[in-house]
């Protein structure tokens, strides 16, 4: 297609009524009107869906949409629906139709009129549903959510992973565009590879949201009164309070309600009635603050969230992004609040136990960076980021002050000789230990694994004893945030020297450690229970 930016514009203005792009948005575009694999990975409200639908509307044949949830078709074709006089410019196709509105949809497509079509993937499994679109024009097929395809994602389906066979089949050389919001690379990886688009241009946003303030508290026993105190502070703001049981959710919401506080509770035990009851009462602002499991948020585009707090510590630093992204979307302010007690981790640890091992240990290794999130005194923004493969400059970077640890500063000390004393224990065990086992040669402690490769028996054995496996822990986390070692996700956390690892063996310099918070519990002053 040969299309020049004024095209592109007026298409925009035409079908939206934007004046401009939003960020990467035209240059995606771009390379999708040219018939090219692209890989777009952008934070929620970043504008993806745009990046798919222009296009769609301007090409010839129909474009396949692959999205995981209903409700979220459901809305984007009544929005586009709302651009244009024909109804039938998108549709959904699933097994909740009947038979004259499947006939009228296949019509509509055969006629040229539908751009686009959104699937679930269990649609697109059907054989039918594949012979049919096997035999009309495509533009192209996009997918969504494209995080689903991975076990390392928050949100795994295992239906994504048919996908490529199922794209093959509808024809030759049908351009593929993969969609998320999960930024870490090993599950980029995995939608690159699964999808088959290796030679797809990557376009990626930045994962920074400056407006948000991210801290961590100590979790005691008065939680709820800490709880209760954040809200009250903020009334007549809205938020979100999550907890990981629905007993908790319900509790919690009554325990705020007596204290005066307009919350309702949300999770998936409720009827689809109440449910939308609810989300509509926060949405209308008759409530403040919904207290809810994870099933609540998905699709929810409340501008003005000001605060979400998290009772529990959720289960890996990508849900926390995720469920932290759905405060300040209109760029005010977004208070990050997380509870954390070790004890938590422990209970979900138990709750993995009974998982197959592989989910098991992917599961643990997610939930430990979540852990370090929580214990580092580190700018916590700088931790995200880096978790997601952005640098951040904790200095002069967009947000750079908005977090607990750069606000109150832990002390720093000198940790250049254990820095040296950690790689080397790194580098002489030939890279092969996770950190707990690194930790545990460090301070001079056997396990059945230490024994095994007999590095009991080494000088370098115990050549950290001097301080606790809590400091080691600490010290690791943030030689691998400074860059100085890698952990290989592959298999599950082993640690490797990185070139700037090696350099600082060969030729060390000063390393300033922070030191990290020890979180105690501490009794409730009493203010309300
Ligand atoms: P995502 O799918 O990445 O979460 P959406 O596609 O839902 O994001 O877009 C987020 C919001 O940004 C929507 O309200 C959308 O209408 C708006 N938006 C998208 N593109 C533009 C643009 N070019 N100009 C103004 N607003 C835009």
């Amino acid at each position: 297609m040969n299309l020049t930016n004024s095209d592109l514009l007026e298409s925009l203005k035409k079908y939206f009524g934007f004046s401009q792009f939003k960020g990467l948005q035209e240059d995606v575009i771009k390379n999708i009107v040219h018939d090219k694999n692209t890989f777009v990975i952008m934070p929620t409200g970043g504008g993806k869906s745009l990046c798919y639908q222009l296009p769609a509307l301007m090409k010839e044949g129909t474009a396949i949409v692959v999205s995981p949830l209903i409700a979220l078709m459901k809305n984007q074709v009544d929005a586009i629906r709302g651009v244009s006089e024909q109804h039938g410019i998108a549709h959904v196709l699933n097994s909740s139709l009947t038979k004259t509105e499947v006939k009228q949809v296949k019509e509509d497509i055969c006629n040229g009129v539908t751009k686009l079509l959104y699937v679930a993937p269990e649609s697109l499994t059907k054989e039918e549903n594949v012979d049919f679109l096997s035999s009309v024009s495509l533009s192209f097929v996009a997918v969504d959510e494209a995080h689903c395809i991975s076990e390392w994602g928050h949100d795994f389906r295992p239906e994504y992973r048919n996908l490529k066979s199922i794209i093959a089949r509808l024809g030759d050389d049908i351009p593929i565009i993969g969609l998320t919001a999960t930024a870490t690379p090993k599950v980029q990886e995995d939608i690159i590879k699964n999808l088959g688009i290796t030679d797809a241009k990557v376009f990626k946003a930045s994962f920074n949201r400056p407006n948000l303030f991210y801290e961590v508290r100590p979790k005691t026993q008065n939680v709820d009164a800490d709880i209760i105190r954040f809200v009250k502070q903020n009334q007549g703001k809205s938020g979100i309070v999550y907890c990981l049981s629905r007993k908790r959710v319900e509790e919690l919401a009554q325990v705020l309600q007596v204290n005066g506080v307009s919350a309702v509770p949300y999770h998936a035990g409720f009827d689809a009635k109440t449910r939308s009851k609810y989300q509509d009462m926060f949405l209308m602002e008759e409530v403040d603050v919904v207290v809810a499991t994870i099933a609540f948020g998905m699709g929810i585009d409340k501008p003005d969230v000001r605060f979400v707090i998290h009772h529990d510590i959720p289960k890996s630093i990508e849900s926390y992004y995720q469920e932290t992204g759905r405060a300040g979307r209109d760029g005010g302010e977004g208070h990050c609040l997380a509870f954390y007690s070790y004890k938590d981790v422990e209970k979900l640890e138990k709750f993995m136990s009974g998982k197959p091992v592989a989910e098991q240990e992917i599961g643990n290794a997610l939930l430990q960076e979540i852990v370090a999130y929580a214990e580092t005194s580190m700018s916590r923004r700088k931790f995200i980021l880096h978790y997601f493969g952005e640098e951040f400059d904790e200095v002069n970077g967009e947000g750079a002050d908005m977090d607990d640890n750069t606000r109150n500063p832990k002390k720093k000390e000198e940790a250049q000789e254990e820095v040296l004393q950690l790689l080397t224990v790194v580098q002489k065990t030939n890279e092969k230990f996770k950190t707990k086992e690194i930790v545990k040669i460090l301070v001079g402690k056997v396990n059945a694994m230490i024994s095994s490769h007999k590095t009991d028996e080494k000088d370098f054995f115990g050549i950290g004893k001097a301080k606790d496996e809590a400091f080691w822990m600490a010290l690791t986390r943030q030689v691998l945030v400074a860059g100085l070692l890698k952990k290989e996700i592959e298999r599950y956390g082993i640690l490797h020297l990185t070139e700037m690892g090696k350099t600082f063996l060969e030729n060390p310099s000063s390393f300033m450690m922070t030191q990290d918070h020890v979180y105690t519990e501490e009794s409730n002053n009493g203010i309300i229970t």
